[in-house]
């Protein structure tokens, strides 16, 4: 879209850094993000958004969380889960396609490892008031590979392991980020859209 952010072009990883702020150290091969060392971190900061993202998971290695393991957190808080989900059981809220730890995905429409998925998600981060008490809670609707996989998702805080934490208040924007789970999932073709929530699901 005209009015698009370009994440990843194909070419470099101007948009990213590491944790620490240096040159995010991800490869990019043939056009491709290769997952590789830590997570990466957008240098612009995000709220509401449109985000599509493709990815495709490695030939299976591993099982369960242990098959093309990666995610997408948004505001480097909130993951919607990257896994090769393709004949690969694993806890429900841990599935390709689930709000980790939270939301099950409404259904599995994972593809074959080796084939490209798409993700096509709108976010609306949660709101705090000015002593830091929440206001409305982070809201996800998400589509993969084309079918409604999250359907207005309500967040329950942040997405943790086997543990639910409450929210902290924080910004109205921060950046996105990708998970290094060690495993080699690839990413093409990302970009982001920015908008205003006009009127505010009540949440
Ligand atoms: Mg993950």
């Amino acid at each position: 879209p005209s009015d698009a952010i370009v994440l990843f072009n194909g070419a470099d990883l101007s948009e990213w850094r590491d944790a620490k702020g240096q040159p995010a150290q991800w490869k990019v091969e043939k056009r491709e993000l290769i997952e590789s060392k830590g997570d990466i971190f957008t240098k612009k900061e995000f709220g509401d958004v449109q985000l599509h993202v493709e990815f495709q998971c490695p030939p299976p290695k591993g099982h369960s969380q242990e098959r093309g393991n990666s995610g997408i957190f948004l505001m480097g808080k909130y993951e919607v889960q990257v896994l090769d989900s393709y004949q690969n059981p694993t806890y429900a809220d841990g599935t390709l396609g689930a709000m980790y730890g939270q939301h099950p995905p409404l259904a599995n429409v994972a593809r074959p490892p080796g084939e490209w998925q798409v993700y096509d998600i709108v976010f609306h981060p949660p709101h705090f008031d000015e002593n830091g008490t929440l206001k409305s809670r982070a809201i996800a609707t998400v589509f993969l590979n084309g079918v409604l996989v999250q359907d207005n998702a309500v967040l329950t805080g942040p997405t943790d392991y086997m543990h639910r934490p409450p929210y902290k208040a924080h910004p109205e924007k921060m950046p996105l980020t990708l998970q290094d789970h060690d495993h080699p999932v690839k990413f093409r073709n990302i970009w982001i859209r920015e908008f205003q929530e006009l009127v505010p699901t009540k949440r």
